[in-house]
């Protein structure tokens, strides 16, 4: 029987006459046909197991620093209100009876909870003198919980701004920026001396007093966006969001955090400084300079947002944390408090949506960490939040050793593109800062219905040694690239890689300045020959040039199409820009027309020769081009033909290899790791009907899943284990290749392989 691998490996030969496939088709099995009718199917994952790489090598566990062995982190974040109420002894015992390692306590910078005597740290209004911070800390110490200083850089009062006016951020009309919330606190400007005075001065003063094991700024650098700030001192720097002000941006906080670095370790040479660092793909500063300085990854990434409500939030943060962090440590706060729009800082989330959110933590390489906000009425008024948090962790305690990820096994790279999702404005037909985040959403969705293996690449880290282990790079509209990035892109190819790249891909440098035509043109064979074409109410269609059964004499068929049948075109994609003719092409441009009035609803033009996809083949190197938004227009429509399409393409360029596979039914999102004991795949269920929208109320268990990963030479392995059904299953090795079924999955399950 002729398999989707024979069919995949047939389908690719370019110019050959045309190949008898009817027969072959009809004979795929019925699962792969199913699937195929469905729309590229969530549960397809067939493909050829590739090895996993020789295992690294065992590292010595205590020449690891300290916050490296932290797997849980805790945080009452404290209210001006909470030296008044709190009960530090069942706030401390109740961290420790959630067997975390570290607890945040704040230090703050906006109210002192210690009778600071920096100036202008005003005292807050319930602290009457007490050393709460202290109180904490020596509570958390007692317990053999290590200390976070907490500190907040970005707001303070009217005494300071009438002493220290240039501390402001500024409008364009020289008025302080002030809280939006509380008006009564005005913004900080961080290329003013408050940061290089002000946050200093209390690092020190915490230093001189306490025993803390480092140092944390809450609300600075901004996450996901830059700041826009008119002050005297900004009014000399590039203009706001170009990418020369994030250059400078950059700069700063990365002067800045060296010397908070550098004033933590006067005490302690282990302790250190770190900020927040979320804010996903946008980043803020440069992610792949940050990462080379950091210690401590905090991804402040707590829970769904109205602008990003897909349940994979966490997750995919966690994948631009494995960007650019070479195994350095990274936490990822989950709120257990509401988030969203309107949020409740004091009331809990729903606890499956809490749970789910610390599940993606775990499966993307971070460490847990449950925040809630404020201890009313002693220790808080809501208490739903603490079982869940204690059941969790320990749970977690349990399992430490599988839970800690070394390495993550994926053969598909996907190029985040930081300045283009901070800096691009999107098309000249489509104008909105929520495109790229539509983009990535869509290549994301449709990798994760694929059960295909990825990560997130940093376009900075494009260094051969990084990407070797990728078998394809997808480029989803990486705008901006550098023409040295071009070049490493050009040597990823030519040493055997695949890549696949879109719309206006490489259209600009890392300027933001236009090209005349794409920068990697030459790689692709692709040539623009217009502007940007938008849609008009209904976008371009995509003829199939080469179908699954052609007529005789005519180009074989691809492997991208197939599963397209009874139809002689599929949806193009929202926006394109026109490429030059090519020979043999497999997808041609149907130009669009308007959706209203249906009278006038007809293509102007049938047939034409521009190329709707470009398709190269070098070695086993395998190049994609598609000139329209397809990722993006997948994410808006939903239309599967899009799906398939990209599934199709993902294949080809991958010759259809595998690392994991994962079949069974459902919407999961699969992760896989190498592990100190052996390897861990987590499989995190999102077939639930608030995927996309609010909070999982319930959960709706999956069936059985089958496993299959072919292990390195030499690896044997000891046993397999269900971390969430904390029970063994039965596995078999057929030569290196493992196979094994999970039962079913709840919310989250971790298969955890222990090797010798
Ligand atoms: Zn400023």
């Amino acid at each position: 029987m002729l398999s989707r691998r024979s069919f995949l490996k047939t389908g690719i030969t370019t110019g050959a006459a045309a190949l008898p496939l009817v027969s072959r088709i009809d004979a795929l099995d019925g699962a792969t046909l199913a699937a195929q009718q469905t729309g590229g199917g969530e549960n397809a994952a067939t493909g050829i197991l590739v090895p996993l790489p020789d295992r690294l090598p065992q590292q010595q566990i205590p020449a690891e620093p300290w916050q490296n062995r932290v797997r849980r982190v805790g945080q009452t974040n404290m209210t001006e209100h909470d030296p008044a109420v709190m009960n530090v002894e069942e706030w401390a015992d109740y961290w420790h009876s959630a067997k975390v390692d570290v607890v945040f306590v704040s230090v703050t910078g906006i109210l002192a909870f210690y009778p600071s005597k920096v100036p202008f740290h005003k005292h807050g209004k319930f602290l009457n003198g007490r050393d709460f911070f202290g109180e904490c800390t020596a509570a958390a110490k007692q317990r053999g919980m290590r200390v976070v200083a907490r500190m907040s850089p970005d707001l303070n009062w009217p005494d300071a701004l009438a002493a220290h006016p240039k501390w402001a951020m500024r409008h364009k009309d020289g008025s302080p920026q002030l809280s939006t919330e509380d008006p009564r606190l005005f913004k900080t400007c961080m290329f003013s001396s408050y940061m290089d005075d002000y946050v200093p001065a209390i690092m020190r003063e915490i230093s001189s007093l306490y025993d803390v094991d480092c140092f944390y700024t809450n609300g600075w650098p901004p996450l996901g966006n830059l700041p826009e700030c008119y002050c005297a001192n900004c009014s000399k720097l590039p203009p706001g969001g170009t990418p020369a002000y994030w250059r400078v941006f950059t700069e700063r906080v990365l002067a800045l955090w060296q010397r908070y670095d550098a004033i933590a370790k006067e005490k302690q040479v282990d302790s250190f400084y770190f900020a927040n660092s979320g804010g996903n793909v946008r980043g803020g500063p440069n992610l792949d300079q940050l990462g080379k300085i950091i210690a401590w990854f905090q991804a402040d990434n707590q829970g769904r947002t109205y602008e990003d409500p897909a349940v994979w939030g966490c997750s995919s943060q966690g994948r631009a944390c494995n960007a650019v962090l070479d195994g350095k440590f990274a936490a990822n706060v989950t709120a257990a408090y509401s988030t969203g729009n309107p949020g409740w800082r004091n009331a809990s989330k729903s606890p499956d949506e809490t749970r789910m959110w610390i599940n993606e933590t775990l499966a993307s390489g971070m460490v847990p960490y449950l925040h809630f906000v404020g201890a009313e009425k002693g220790f808080c008024e809501d208490r739903r939040w603490q079982k869940l948090g204690v059941d969790y962790f320990d749970w977690t305690a349990r399992h430490d050793a599988h839970l800690a990820a070394r390495r993550s096994i994926a053969n598909i790279g996907v190029v985040i593109g930081q300045s283009t999702q901070l800096l691009y404005p999107g098309p000249a037909t489509v104008r909105t800062r929520a495109y790229m985040h539509e983009t990535t959403q869509g290549i994301y969705d449709a990798l994760l219905r694929g059960r295909f293996a990825f990560d997130y690449v940093h376009e900075d880290r494009l260094e051969p040694e990084r990407l070797k282990k990728y078998r394809a790079l997808l480029l989803p509209n990486v705008a901006m690239l550098s023409d040295r990035q071009c070049e490493q892109l050009s040597d990823y190819v030519r040493a055997g890689g695949s890549l696949m790249a879109d719309f206006e891909t490489s259209l600009y440098d890392e300027n933001l300045n236009p090209r005349a035509d794409f920068g990697l043109a030459g790689l692709f064979g692709v040539s623009k020959v217009g502007d940007a074409v938008g849609t008009n109410g209904n976008p371009y269609y995509a003829r199939i040039e080469r179908p699954e059964s052609p007529p005789p004499q005519s180009p074989a068929p691809h492997a991208i199409v197939e599963g397209f049948r009874d139809t002689n075109w599929i949806p193009g994609a929202q926006n394109r820009l026109p490429l030059k003719p090519v020979g043999n092409p497999v997808l041609t441009v149907v130009p669009g027309f308007v959706r209203y009035p249906p009278e006038l609803a007809y293509p102007p033009v049938s047939e034409t020769t521009e190329p709707a996809v470009v398709l190269r083949e070098s070695g086993s190197s395998r190049l994609a081009w598609f000139s329209g938004d397809v990722e993006r227009t997948w994410w808006l429509t939903g239309h599967g033909d899009l799906l398939r399409l990209l599934h199709n393409t993902i294949r080809w360029l991958t010759h259809d290899e595998r690392v994991v596979s994962v079949e069974g039914p459902g919407f999961i999102e699969m992760f896989a790791w190498e592990t100190r004991p052996g390897y861990a795949v987590h499989l995190l269920n999102y077939s639930n009907a608030n995927a996309f929208h609010g909070w999982m109320q319930s959960i709706d268990p999956l069936g059985a899943q089958q496993l299959s990963m072919k292990l390195p030479p030499q690896v044997h392995v000891k046993s397999v284990e269900l971390l969430r059904a904390e029970q063994t299953v039965p596995f078999k090795l057929d030569g290196q290749t493992l196979r094994f079924t999970v039962p079913s999955v709840a919310d989250y399950e971790v298969a955890a392989v222990t090797v010798a």
